[in-house]
């Protein structure tokens, strides 16, 4: 009998596999696998779904007008250049639908985050990884592999999962090398963590330009993954076009509502950035001391480099006895590598005293 099928390219997609949240078997885990914020749900936020329930039988504001001038007000942005989506996934996976598609190429870095390879296919694209070096996206490589069927260009910065970041300097010199016509999106959904001041989010690129985009997110510094919500700020083109095929209701009454309110948290930013400025370095220095390799990058997570797969993948195994779940990033090009949040203390010390034992252990 013959079935439904997809176009054929959907078929070489690999689903997507998030952070595992729990472990068979084991009372207590600690879940470190998808760089949430090291403190939950700001207090305000919850207060705030607590007191929407009632109000969810409502479609919600689909311009997101609140959310929006709260977004604008923090940031000091312009509301009407920004759009909110069901998370920042949903958004790049628009800009992919919107300017990628069948001959239209869109360029990403070998280990940037896996979501623009799917969002690129799914939308009949050829997504081309440029291969880095050092872990850091090669930004002239990038450069060389445009050619006139390149339309979009997607970086993390910082990126997940290697924390690499791109200088502001670094990042106007590539824009400015790239064609006008090639859309160039920032991602910047660990903007909140990085305290370099070489750094900008982007904003001021967007600005200088009209060919360049920045997508945020709640999901990491504002403990708000689950709730899904995501914004991007950019030139009023592209704004104009997000605004034409998003979806119409795509951030709900309770979204919105948890958005609003976690911005109102006062030292909520100043906590998070605090705390990741002292255990980033000290879960970095106390791994590297049991003789591991450590990517230490801009974000909230660092990426223990094992050298071998079968040592990653045994420390993995090992860490998990104890309740602490790690990423595993083979499907990222680093099968040898695990990537770790910056949890709470306590968190982070189990993580260094159970690479510590397994290190003696596997040295017999
Ligand atoms: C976590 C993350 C996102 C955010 O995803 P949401 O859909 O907003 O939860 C986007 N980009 C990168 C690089 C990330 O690590």
């Amino acid at each position: 009998m013959t079935a439904p099928t997809p176009r054929p390219e959907i078929l070489t997609i690999s689903p997507y596999v998030g952070g595992e949240s729990s472990i068979p078997g084991v009372n207590r885990s600690y879940k470190l696998s998808s760089n949430e914020g090291a403190f939950g749900v700001p207090p305000l936020a919850q207060k705030a779904l607590r007191d929407v329930a009632a109000e969810t039988y409502r479609y919600p504001d689909g311009g997101a007008e609140l959310l929006r001038a709260a977004i604008g007000k923090r940031w000091d942005l312009d509301p009407a250049r920004i759009v909110c989506g069901a998370g920042s996934d949903d958004l790049l996976y628009q800009l992919c639908l919107a300017y990628g598609g069948p001959a239209r190429d869109i360029i990403m870095s070998e280990h940037g985050f896996t979501i623009y390879f799917i969002a690129g296919v799914y939308a009949g694209s050829r997504v081309i990884k440029v291969p880095e070096r050092n872990l850091r996206p090669d930004l002239d490589a990038m450069l060389a592999a445009v050619s006139p069927s390149t339309k979009a260009v997607f970086l993390a910065n910082p990126n997940n999962p290697t924390g690499a970041m791109i200088s502001e300097s670094e990042m106007a010199r590539f824009r400015a090398a790239l064609p006008p016509e090639v859309l160039l999106v920032i991602d910047s959904a660990y903007a909140e963590y990085v305290m370099r001041d070489d750094y900008n989010p982007g904003e001021r690129l967007v600005d200088a330009t009209n060919n360049t985009i920045m997508t945020r997110t709640f999901s990491k510094m504002f403990g708000l993954g689950g709730i899904r919500i995501g914004w991007c700020y950019g030139p009023p083109g592209v704004i104009d076009v997000l605004n034409r095929i998003r979806g119409t209701f795509n951030v709900s009454v309770a979204a919105q509502a948890a958005g609003v309110a976690a911005l109102q948290e006062k030292g909520w930013v100043e906590k998070g950035r605090e705390h990741n400025a002292i255990w980033r370095p000290k879960l970095a220095d106390g791994i590297e001391a049991t003789g591991i390799k450590v990517w230490r990058g801009e974000g909230n997570f660092v990426l223990a480099d094992f050298g071998v797969t079968e040592t990653a993948n045994a420390a993995d195994m090992f860490m998990r006895q104890r309740g602490l779940i790690v990423r595993r990033v083979g499907s990222y090009g680093l099968p040898h590598c695990l990537r770790i949040t910056v949890g709470t203390a306590e968190e982070c010390t189990m993580v260094i005293e159970a690479l510590s034992d397994f290190m003696k252990q596997a040295r017999g």
